[in-house]
């Protein structure tokens, strides 16, 4: 961050509508910056929070902090990266909140432990070209970028976030390696464009990929991998999505952690995403202390829903390096799924999964419903624990 930017003597004009927490920020740190320049997505990429100074400038790092963040800069390792509008929904003062500890680097991710890979989905092993990910016969993985407006401290794909390794299509000359390797296979049916983060490319760049998938006779849906509503919610203009809806049937994927990242910025773009006639599923990553509780699940899951996000899938966070202090006990979430399924909406529940290490694709684990069976029925046990009989 240009440091000059938050010191301006101007003064804020009055933001239309924001989140208090937002306004809040701005007001401290950014009273110089306009609406327009706030809003702007791009302003927000170029003003991303990426080293210790800025960072600290605006929040209290602990010695841990500061000390795994000097370690990442020589380890060459997943940088630090938070957009203005992301560090706004952040506590400055305490370092166990729970985006705080998504986004902030800690030494723990420096502990060496067995059986965590850089790359523990076998991914690179299953890409026929740069860029493709081929794992299930009907559908393929589009790695489109290599950057993300903010990086997650557990991200499966950190080996390729970040300029230090390159494995995402990157070139034209990649682009058109990709596209004819899918033209090429009429099994395909189903393309999920992600990266890294795809929204991160310009309106023209994304529009020349969704043109060239679309123009495959055999690709029947075309999905989109995003964490930006999230953490970059502002690039959720109308141009984006006047683009994004002549593509249909185009479905999205939305990355989310936590309640507190359901904001009225981010409510705004999900809104924006579904007036357009795009399907919005979630993804979750099951993370020790940030989100592990049936109470912050069924509070996440509530507020995706009013922002017409359908709850999709809840991953257990995978052996990436790094990752043991995220991770949880796999019966931490088929508890959790149990207690969300018959107590809310199923609309509500998503399926737990486990990404399988070694590429053996998603397994969903549920708690066992059925108690026993015999050639008079089945015995089942419903969600609050009463027995009953289907003959
Ligand atoms: S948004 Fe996704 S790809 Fe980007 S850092 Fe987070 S988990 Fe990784």
């Amino acid at each position: 961050m240009d440091s000059s930017e938050g010191q301006s003597a101007l003064v804020a004009e009055p933001p239309s509508k924001e989140s208090s927490k937002v306004t809040a920020f701005r007001y401290c740190y950014f009273q110089g910056i306009k609406d327009n320049q706030w809003n702007d997505w791009r302003w927000q990429l170029r003003n991303k929070f990426t080293t210790i100074g800025s960072i600290s400038s605006i929040i209290q790092l602990s010695d841990d902090e500061i000390l795994a963040m000097e370690d990442l800069s020589t380890s060459g390792r997943l940088a630090a990266n938070i957009t203005p509008y992301y560090l706004s929904l952040i506590s400055p003062d305490d370092a166990r909140q729970p985006l705080r500890r998504t986004v902030i680097p800690s030494l723990e991710e420096f502990r060496n432990c067995k059986d965590e890979y850089e790359d523990p989905l076998h991914e690179d092993n299953d890409s026929p070209v740069p860029g493709i990910v081929h794992r299930y016969d009907d559908r393929v993985l589009m790695l489109v970028s290599g950057h993300c407006a903010s990086n997650c401290r557990y991200c499966t794909r950190s080996r390729l976030v970040g300029a230090h390794k390159i494995n995402h299509i990157a070139t034209e000359q990649q682009l058109i390696a990709a596209i004819n390797y899918i033209s090429g296979n009429c099994k395909i049916r189903d393309v999920l464009i992600s990266g890294g983060d795809p929204l991160l490319l310009d309106n023209n760049a994304l529009k020349r990929i969704l043109e060239k998938l679309r123009a495959i006779e055999h690709i029947e849906i075309i999905r989109i991998g995003t964490k930006v509503p999230a953490v970059l919610p502002q690039r959720i203009t109308p141009n984006l999505v006047d683009i994004l809806k002549k593509f249909h049937p185009l479905f999205m994927s939305l990355h989310f952690t936590h309640p507190d990242e359901c904001t009225f910025e981010c409510a705004k773009a999900c809104s924006r995403l579904a007036d357009a006639g795009i399907p919005l599923g979630s993804q979750t990553v099951l993370l020790s202390g940030i989100n592990d509780s049936v109470k912050i699940m069924t509070s996440l899951m509530h507020k995706l829903l009013m922002m017409r996000v359908r709850p999709y899938y809840l991953y257990q966070c995978d052996p990436v390096f790094g990752t043991t202090h995220f991770r949880t006990p796999i019966e931490k979430g088929i508890e959790i799924i149990a207690g969300m399924r018959g107590f809310t909406s199923g609309y509500a529940v998503p399926t737990f999964v486990i990404d399988a290490p070694g590429g053996g694709g998603k397994i969903p684990l549920q708690q066992n419903y059925v108690v026993s069976s015999d050639r008079c029925g089945v015995e089942l046990k419903n969600f609050r624990g009463g027995i009953y009989h289907y003959p």
